[in-house]
């Protein structure tokens, strides 16, 4: 077992309650001394008593943890404290005085993946749980946490390896004169592969609007309703509104969730020929805005004039219906009186997200790069079975594509990312 580490695993600052955990050789020996109780401390059992912090008591609960049943896989305590800064300091340093040392950051963390207690991809799903900015982030990141994406690599290694074994056989004895039925097989085998690659491919696009939010741009002309829509969409007063045109000049920005995925909408200043530099300058970034923009949401009127980008998705709006009833628009909503509001967020899930994404959890970069890799593996293996390389040439696309899988469990990744990943935690995960 490794030595002794200490940390405070909870926020700091005031609060309900703090936690000092501590994981490896001699935890239990530690918590006897710090901890009033006395008699033994069955597993997973929460005792209640005084805390020895040094220069004060606190009373809480003290909690033992059996290797390998824990978070790190090693003996485990917790001491659960009231929850305050010089609290949980004060219990900190005694466990230091004791001779624990403090963790460095993500070392519980780095030992329970060590230990075999978690996946790299499940240590990666669980910092996306902790920096969550919406409830599908969680979604997503528990969905990795709980295995999902190993298991999915860990299933295509399987065949990876069948298709292997196969052609290393074949290269083995090329006297049996096993090719051709051998190579038919592994190029089956291969494109199914191939189609399962891509449809976890086709979800990073979801994912990555799940991390970083779907970017929502309104445009109109000055005076259309813009900074009223994003008002009526956030649900609270972010915009200025005035019956001057032109008053928002600058991008103002708004969050909101549309079934749990993270929205950032833009209103942007109306745009019409600028009258000042102010303005125009305001109307570049309204550009700006739209280009970059995931969604657009047009507030139409007749004759406006306006020019979209053509290859964003646009949802055209009829603003302020309970005054004019427009046509041409999907949805004629009133931020005045909240007509159409439900149905424009519903329309703007569906376009900027897709119902259909529900479920994605291929939202790191680095998954993303590794099946890429994997993919690329595969196609230039299966061209080569059926091409009817020798099995020799392909086998080693094999062994790239099985590598490029295994890094998603750890398996196969190198210290620097390890290390990388790991270094992305706080002290005391
Ligand atoms: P922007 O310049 O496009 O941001 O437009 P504003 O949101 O500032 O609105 C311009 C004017 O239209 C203001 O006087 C608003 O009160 C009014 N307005 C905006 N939305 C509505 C609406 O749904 N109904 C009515 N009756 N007036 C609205």
């Amino acid at each position: 077992m490794s030595d002794l580490i200490s940390a405070i695993a909870t926020a700091q600052g005031k609060g309900g309650v703090s936690i000092v955990r501590l994981s490896g050789e001699g935890a239990l020996a530690l918590a006897a001394r710090m901890f009033s109780r006395k008699g033994e401390y069955v597993p997973n059992v929460l005792y209640p008593g005084t805390v020895d912090c040094g220069s004060f008591t606190d009373y809480g609960m003290c909690v033992y943890f059996r290797a390998p049943r824990s978070f790190t896989g090693e003996e485990v305590v917790e001491f659960h404290l009231h929850g305050g800064r010089e609290i949980a300091r004060g219990a900190l340093e005694r466990t230091f005085a004791l001779g624990a040392r403090l963790a460095a950051p993500g070392e519980f963390t780095r030992r329970a993946y060590l230990n075999g207690k978690l996946s790299l991809s499940a240590v990666e799903g669980m910092g996306e749980m902790i920096g969550a900015q919406s409830s599908a982030q969680v979604r997503a990141g528990y969905l990795l946490y709980t295995e999902k994406l190993t298991a999915e690599g860990k299933r295509l290694q399987e065949t990876v390896k069948e298709c292997l074994a196969g052609v290393e056989a074949d290269v083995d004895f090329p006297e049996e004169d096993l090719s051709a039925d051998t190579r038919e097989e592994v190029a089956k085998k291969l494109a199914s592969i191939g189609e399962e690659l891509g449809r976890l491919l086709g979800q990073y696009r979801a994912g990555r609007k799940i991390r970083s939010g779907v970017n929502v741009a309104l445009c109109g002309r000055p005076n259309a309703g813009k900074s009223s829509l994003l008002n009526a969409l956030l649900g609270y007063d972010r915009a200025i509104v005035s019956e001057t045109p032109g008053t928002t000049r600058d991008l103002v920005e708004g969050e909101t969730e549309i079934h749990g995925v993270l929205f950032r909408i833009t209103d942007t200043a109306g745009l019409r020929e600028g009258t000042d530099a102010v303005e125009r300058e305001g109307i570049r970034r309204a550009e700006n805005a739209m280009r970059s923009a995931d969604l657009i949401v047009y507030l139409k009127e007749d004759g406006d004039g306006i020019v979209l980008p053509e290859d964003t998705p646009v949802i055209t709006v009829g603003a302020k219906c309970d005054l004019i009833r427009r046509d041409n628009c999907e949805i004629a909503l009133s931020a005045l009186t909240g007509e159409g509001i439900a149905a424009l967020k519903e329309r703007m899930y569906e376009e900027g997200f897709g119902a259909e994404n529900e479920g994605a959890y291929l939202l790191e970069e680095r998954h993303y790069e590794a099946l890429r890799e994997a993919m690329s593996a595969v196609s230039a293996a299966k061209r080569g079975a059926e091409g009817g390389l020798p099995a020799e040439l392909y086998a080693e696309d094999l062994r790239r594509a099985y590598t490029a899988l295994g890094t998603l469990s750890g398996e196969t990744a190198s210290e620097e990312i390890i290390d990388e990943i790991f270094s992305r935690f706080c002290v005391g995960k």
